[in-house]
């Protein structure tokens, strides 16, 4: 089975119809090597209108299909998700590699304040900046981009 059809099967068993214009949404973000933003897919699958492209983006969203990444310059990404828990990035302002994290880690943190100021406390973002091995190495190298 390809991943086309698994992404459209899980989606029908919550009992959402996948029409021709929300798969051809699926395959564009399946072929996606890096993370990506709605205005790319959109470039990236004609046939689908705006409204489709972020209803299915937030579908596979749900499903854990796709993850959503803050950049640093504010704009939301999206990437195929290696892991289907909720999770944070190390994002790469170098060279925009972005690496999934095993997990949460602040939990505790989380349960703390949840304690401490009454609120029920249903999501949080955190994403890490920085710069990646390689883009290190070319800066201690000398080697300006
Ligand atoms: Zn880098
Ligand atoms: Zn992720
Ligand atoms: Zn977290």
């Amino acid at each position: 089975m390809s991943d086309l059809e698994a992404v459209s099967l899980r989606l029908e068993a919550r009992g959402y119809r996948v029409t021709p214009p929300r798969r051809a949404v699926i395959a564009a973000v399946l072929q996606q090597a890096g993370h990506f933003s709605v205005e790319d897919l959109l470039h990236r699958c004609r046939g689908a209108g705006r409204a489709t492209v972020f209803r299915t983006i937030r579908l596979l969203t749900e499903l854990g299909v796709v993850c959503r990444v803050l950049l640093d310059d504010g704009s939301l990404h999206y990437r195929l998700s290696h892991r289907p828990q909720h999770h944070h990035h190390l994002v790469c302002t170098g060279c925009g590699k972005v690496q999934d994290l095993d997990d949460c880690a602040v939990s505790d943190l989380v349960r703390e304040l949840s304690g401490s100021s009454g609120y029920e406390i249903e999501g949080h973002w955190l994403e890490f900046y920085g710069h990646c091995s390689a883009c290190r190495s070319e800066v201690l190298a000398g080697v300006s981009s």
